[in-house]
Formats: C-alpha cells, structure tokens, sequence
C-alpha cells in the first residue's frame, strides 16, 4: 500500500528542488571562476617528477622505508568542476594534515568510458550523486600539495613553490632561509623539490584505492 503523501515530505521535496537549483547556480558561478582559474598558474610538476625528486635527495630511502607506519585518517575527496580541481585532504595519526590538490581534471555527471571515479561534492549538493572522473594521472597529471609536518614545511615547500609552482591554490610556503644566528647546515642544499613519508603514504593510498594509475 502506498502512504498518502504528507505535508512533511512536500517540505523536503521544496528543499531538494531548492537545493538542485541553488546548486545549478554555484555551478555557474563555478564555471564562470573556472575561466578566470586558467590565468592563474597552474603547477608543472606531476607526482612522478616529485617523487623523483625525492629519490635524488634522499637516494637511501628513508622516507619511503618509514610509508608502511604512517596512519592517515578523516581523508575527504571533493572537487570544484568549474575549476577543474579536485581536492584531497587527511590527517596522520600526530595530526600533521595532508593536502594533494590535481588539476585540469575533466568531470562527467555520468559515469562513462573513462570516467569512472566517483567523486561527491560536499560544496555543490547535487542531490542525484556526484561527479565522475578519469584516474589521476602519476605521470602527467599536474599537482599541488601541502603538510603542515616540519619535513615538509622545511625541507621541500619552498623548493616545490620555486620549482614548479606546485603548492595549493593561495598557500605561501615558509621562506627557505635558516633560523637567524643558526649554524645548522641548510636542510636541502641541492634544492630538491621532494616530500615528506605522509604525502607518500596518501600517495599510496590514493593509487591502491584507484584514484591514480
Ligand atoms: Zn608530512
């Protein structure tokens, strides 16, 4: 037997149309930044060149050796169409947060051919589903990245930002400069532009989940 309709479902129904066009609309505007977006530089290193880089500063391995006890945890994949940028974002088990954002990331509202990574909005609610994207490319697929561990902050950043432009949209890395009456030898002297073992862990994580191939 089907139930009579009631008064409650109509309000949740008037919201889901609401949201739909609401969403509609962001997703104009979305697309309107995205032509903008396209000025802005876009990063030229892919994950290949950095973790080949990686290799060249630290040829022993260390950082890889230590991936397998790295946790990571609260990961969240969300992309902006308009801006052909898809987002992803952890935490390591000591709170250090991971960010790798991809760009110039075609989507399809179906799955179809190679499209076929799903990928939720959390900003635009389509409440039909989501967004479909081919695998991220390790090769060629152009990234930025970010984590606030010290490894990172000030080892590598400055030098992926200098090298390749390859930080998050709006991140500005800490100067490469050492500590004012410091004698320390500098971190990175051949300006190698790596990363640090918790991007490598999401690295991992993302080409065993399918997301890079
Ligand atoms: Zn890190």
């Amino acid at each position: 037997m089907r139930l009579k309709r009631s008064m409650s479902d109509k309000v949740i129904e008037g919201f889901n149309i609401l949201e739909e066009k609401m969403a509609l609309k962001e997703n104009f505007f979305d697309w309107v930044g995205g032509l903008f977006h396209h000025a802005v530089n876009v990063p030229t290193a892919s994950l290949n060149t950095i973790v080949s880089e990686l290799d060249r500063f630290d040829p022993n391995g260390v950082r890889k050796d230590k991936v397998g006890g790295v946790i990571l945890e609260k990961s969240s994949v969300d992309i902006h169409p308009g801006k052909k940028i898809v987002n992803v974002r952890t935490e390591s088990e000591n709170k250090w947060e991971q960010f790798i954002q991809f760009f110039n990331i075609d989507s399809m509202l179906i799955p179809d051919g190679e499209y076929q990574v799903k990928i939720v909005n959390p900003i635009i609610r389509l409440s039909r589903g989501a967004y479909f994207v081919k695998p991220f490319n390790y090769n060629s697929t152009k990234v930025g990245m970010h984590c606030s561990c010290p490894d990172f902050q000030y080892t590598f950043e400055w030098w992926l930002h200098e090298k390749f432009g390859a930080l998050p949209v709006g991140y500005e890395p800490i100067p490469y400069t050492p500590s004012p009456g410091s004698n320390r030898p500098p971190r990175n002297p051949e300006h190698y532009a790596g990363c640090c073992k918790h991007i490598l862990a999401l690295i991992d994580g993302l080409s065993k989940d399918g997301y890079i191939r």
